[in-house]
């Protein structure tokens, strides 16, 4: 049974890339955008690895052969266990690649107290940094709606990051788009935005552009936390 819409394959992310470099924007990690503030055509990657880091090395294969680096947000509370054997290979061979990879916490689980959510933040950025072997700069929530606390920009500080991904400052110039829930939210297809906006902040969620998974299928298992 074909899934979802058919642009959401590896070919299809392929032909988007080459569209944005063809007109002639630059491709950036969030680290290096919240650094150099840059005003020119940019197109900000970054990625949310929702269900399974080997599928974030097969999306970020395609960047690599283009020469492009991006974002990779991973989870420590989801079905995957950043410390399993292939998943942990994935993350190393992302950081040897020159990809960065930001904690996506998933801490609706505890922290009844603002005292407790940022101590697991803490412990979930510390963890992260173990399996992929290399400090953690960038943050931002999984399901941020479902999320009772979210770091102040001074706890984001004290917690040693240099930013959260949903900061004003990734978002002032650039026009987010995302496939969320296996298509383009919004109908903000990012190819449509080319050549219209200077520049785009892009989200993708490798599971839509690896898999055949059905958005059905996926959607439930992400929300299903006790
Ligand atoms: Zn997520």
């Amino acid at each position: 049974m074909p899934g979802h819409s058919s642009q959401f394959s590896l070919d299809g992310y392929a032909h988007l890339l080459d569209a944005v470099s063809e007109n002639g924007y630059r491709i950036m990690r969030l680290c290096d955008y919240r650094i150099e503030c840059p005003g020119a055509r940019v197109l900000i990657l970054r990625h949310d690895v929702d269900m399974n880091p080997v599928w974030a090395k097969t999306l970020a294969e395609i960047e690599l052969a283009r020469g492009v680096r991006s974002t990779f947000f991973v989870r420590l509370r989801a079905q995957y266990n950043v410390f399993q054997i292939e998943n942990q290979a994935a993350l190393h061979w992302l950081r040897d690649s020159g990809f960065e990879i930001g904690l996506h916490n998933d801490t609706v689980s505890g922290g009844s107290t603002r005292e407790e959510f940022v101590a697991e933040i803490a412990l979930e950025k510390r963890l992260l940094e173990e399996a992929v072997g290399d400090s953690v700069r960038g943050i931002c929530p999984h399901m941020p709606k479902r999320q009772k606390f979210r770091l102040t920009p001074n706890e984001i500080v004290t917690c040693g990051f240099l930013y959260d991904a949903g900061e004003h400052i990734f978002n002032k110039h650039a026009k987010f788009a995302s496939d969320s829930s296996g298509m383009w939210k919004n109908d903000l297809n990012p190819v449509n935005l080319l050549g219209v906006e200077q520049q785009i902040y892009l989200l993708t969620h490798p599971v839509w552009w690896v898999t055949n998974l059905h958005p059905q299928d996926v959607l439930p298992q992400l929300q299903a936390w006790k």
